[in-house]
């Protein structure tokens, strides 16, 4: 894929120019505006600071929510602005507008080291539609573009990648972080290289699942779409999540891990209960005979032994999606043990966004993973093996 050799912003003499960096700071916040989470603002700061150190302009511009068209209050970057500046002990100017005439003043009049933050580039629908003469307004205040918004970067829109038509590119420290570790893992991984993936449905995955029987050596499937597995194999799986529809596809998929040599591994025990509720009455039954009205709502103690082993033997590993209906706590013991195999592990382990991050951030062994990946929809493209829009327009080092 031709991502990995892409210029950073440390390739580029930023001292005098205006960089304009597309971010990814659409946190969450609270009803009275407070930002819950600045994990995404924190994740930008070595980008920032390497270039308001080397003597740069800054401009920041990110989307945050999901406004309609035109200003709206609670979508404003003000929270985020001000959240950045006391991060950073600096001022952080905010704009009144994105392509305005109180940005484009604002942009013109910065000095060395100083930032501006644009308003919400989503006020203007044409972000999102990759409208050409918008990007070429954002691009006419700066001279070098930088995406650092790793979030995004499977969207093609004006900020994540049109912007590139009209400047100079490199990508930031996140995104670099990220085809570091991800790319390394996916094109020349240290062996055993095995994949956990789990989630609800085996259709959100199937590209992903593909892709992965290339590459890996154990590929281990848990959570709700092991049912349309073992269903495909010829054992009843009750009223547990199951794609009827998928079923030759799962066959087909299991017949191209033997023929790759792939160690494909599928629960052999499950908890199942007998309604989809925390305090719902349950048990654990091997998957073979998964009993009339119970589903599965987590792999079971088996299975956790086997996934555990895999995973302790891997160099690298990769994990994408909970084993379980992890949001109700009975249910949460086949993801919480898989994360806690990952954290013991001494291998590179890496860690999609989403719900699996979430877990392992929960459970506090986020400083004993490799690396955990900020963009969830991004990081599973990156895994089907695409080339991820806002990446592949970035210029390359020679
Ligand atoms: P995904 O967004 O595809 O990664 O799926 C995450 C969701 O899958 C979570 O909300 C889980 O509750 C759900 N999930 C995991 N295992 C099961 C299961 N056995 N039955 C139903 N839903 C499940």
């Amino acid at each position: 894929m031709s991502m990995k050799n892409k210029m950073t912003v440390s390739d580029l003499d930023v001292k005098g120019k205006r960089v304009i960096v597309r971010v990814d700071f659409n946190v969450p916040l609270d009803a009275e505006g407070n930002i819950t989470d600045d994990k995404r603002i924190q994740g930008a700061l070595p980008t920032i600071r390497h270039i308001i150190e080397n003597g740069g302009k800054l401009i920041l511009v990110s989307h945050l929510g999901r406004p309609k068209d035109g200003f709206e209050a609670k979508f404003s970057m003000k929270p985020a602005a001000e959240h950045l500046g006391k991060l950073l002990g600096k001022e952080v100017i905010l704009a009144a507008d994105v392509i305005g005439e109180d940005a484009k003043a604002k942009a013109a009049a910065l000095k060395e080291g100083e930032i501006l933050m644009l308003e919400n580039v989503r006020f203007h629908k044409e972000e999102t539609k990759n409208d050409p003469a918008f990007a070429k307004e954002l691009a006419s205040m700066a001279e070098i573009y930088v995406n650092d918004a790793f979030g995004t970067a499977h969207r093609a829109h004006a900020s994540t990648a049109g912007l590139a038509d009209y400047l100079p590119s490199a990508c930031g420290f996140l995104i670099k972080k990220e085809l570091d570790f991800m790319g390394k893992a996916l094109d020349n991984p240290e062996r055993p290289f095995v994949a956990i993936l789990g989630g609800a449905k085996v259709s959100d995955k199937i590209s992903v699942i593909e892709n992965l029987l290339d590459k890996v050596d154990t590929l281990i499937i848990g959570g709700g779409m092991a049912y349309t597995f073992i269903k495909a194999q010829g054992h009843d799986v009750g009223t547990s999540i199951c794609e009827m529809d998928k079923l030759d596809l799962a066959n087909s998929l299991i017949a191209k891990a033997k023929e790759k040599g792939v160690n494909l591994l599928l629960p052999v025990d499950n908890v199942v209960g007998k309604e989809f509720a925390a305090d719902t009455e349950a048990k654990t039954v091997p998957s073979d005979s998964i009993p009339d009205g119970w589903m599965g709502l987590d792999i079971g103690e088996a299975t956790i032994k086997i996934f555990s082993d895999a995973i302790k033997d891997a160099k690298t590993i990769v994990w994408n999606g909970p084993m379980g209906v992890f949001e109700m706590e009975r249910f949460a013991i086949g993801t919480k043990k898989v994360a806690e195999a990952l954290a013991n592990s001494g291998a590179i382990s890496i860690v999609g966004g989403g719900d699996s991050a979430a877990a392992v951030e929960q459970l506090g062994y986020a400083d004993r993973i490799t690396h955990i990946s900020t963009g969830g929809g991004a990081s599973l493209e990156f895994l089907e093996g695409k080339e991820l829009p806002g990446i592949a327009v970035l210029n390359e080092n020679k």
